[in-house]
């Protein structure tokens, strides 16, 4: 609706020059100012306990620690302009005479990548049974679902082959991937014996599998040592969503249900987060 809105922006006559002002954002910036409030009549910038208080109209006082030192240039698309005179003293005042830099707010991810996350099973098929009477697919899916927390927090894209109780064929795990391009997939997966003392998490990459496949391998067995439990090393196995993956893919056996004490390790939520941050650190790890 035109003509409803009254002009808020006083109008300039002959806009001022850049070379003389310097918008309050710019001056938070370039003197590393936090703001602390900003409001309709006044906005406040603090540093260390030390206090700038700008008045946001044209000819508004600026403070420096309730000392007037000057006041506005201007107010323009909303933004308020001080004379570039104030900027050294207002420095020199906040007793800092160099601008120190301002942190990052968010580092910058050093990895990047496209991750699958596999948990193994699910629905129909209940994977292997342990000794304490749950069944695997429930734990391959809680871990999964940490390691995908985890990954996302560092910037990693991840996908995950299922978020419930339900049997994507393996086939199309496999697939997932590959219309991902991923640059790795990792199902996730608990073991079972008929030993009942047979103990330890094994990585396994397909027969025949890329120097990718190894590394990214590699890199978990180191990463998942920090769970306590034992490495039973990188082996190969033809596994079907491994054979079917075109990119870098690993299975992680992450211990034995068939084992009292690994069973219940397994079934432990703290165990599992444990379990889940030393999988997502291979990876990211292996990804770097
Ligand atoms: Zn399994």
């Amino acid at each position: 609706m035109v003509g409803c809105q009254p002009s808020a922006v006083p109008v300039i006559s002959g806009p001022a020059s850049d070379q003389q002002t310097i918008s309050v954002s710019e001056l938070a910036q370039l003197l590393s100012l936090r703001v602390d409030d900003k409001t309709s009549t006044h906005i406040i910038l603090r540093r260390l306990g030390k206090t700038v208080m700008i008045f946001t109209h044209k000819g508004g006082s600026v403070y420096v620690n309730a000392k007037e030192i000057g006041e506005v240039s201007r107010i323009e698309a909303g933004e308020v302009y001080i004379p570039k005179a104030l900027v050294s003293k207002i420095r020199s005042m906040l007793g800092t005479p160099e601008p120190t830099p301002l942190p990052e707010p968010n580092p910058p991810s050093v990895v990047s990548g496209y991750v699958v996350i596999d948990p193994g099973h699910g629905g129909k098929d209940p994977g292997a049974t342990s000794c304490l009477g749950y069944y695997e697919k429930h734990i391959n899916l809680a871990v999964a679902r940490e390691v995908t927390d985890l990954l996302q927090q560092r910037g990693i894209r991840v996908k995950m082959t299922r978020t419930g109780d339900y049997y994507p064929e393996l086939e199309e795990r496999a697939a997932i991937a590959n219309r991902l391009n991923a640059d790795l997939f990792v199902s996730i997966h608990a073991d079972s014996s008929p030993k009942s003392s047979t103990r330890g998490y094994t990585l396994y990459i397909a027969n025949g599998a890329s120097r990718a496949s190894q590394r990214a391998a590699n890199a978990l067995e180191a990463a998942m040592s920090s769970t306590g439990l034992s490495s039973k090393g990188v082996r190969k196995g033809n596994y079907h969503v491994l054979v079917d993956t075109n990119g870098p893919a690993v299975l992680v056996e992450m211990g034995y249900l068939s084992n009292r004490y690994e069973a219940g390790l397994l079934r432990d939520s703290a165990f599992q987060g444990r379990m889940a941050q030393a999988i997502a650190d291979g990876i990211t790890n292996y990804l770097r």
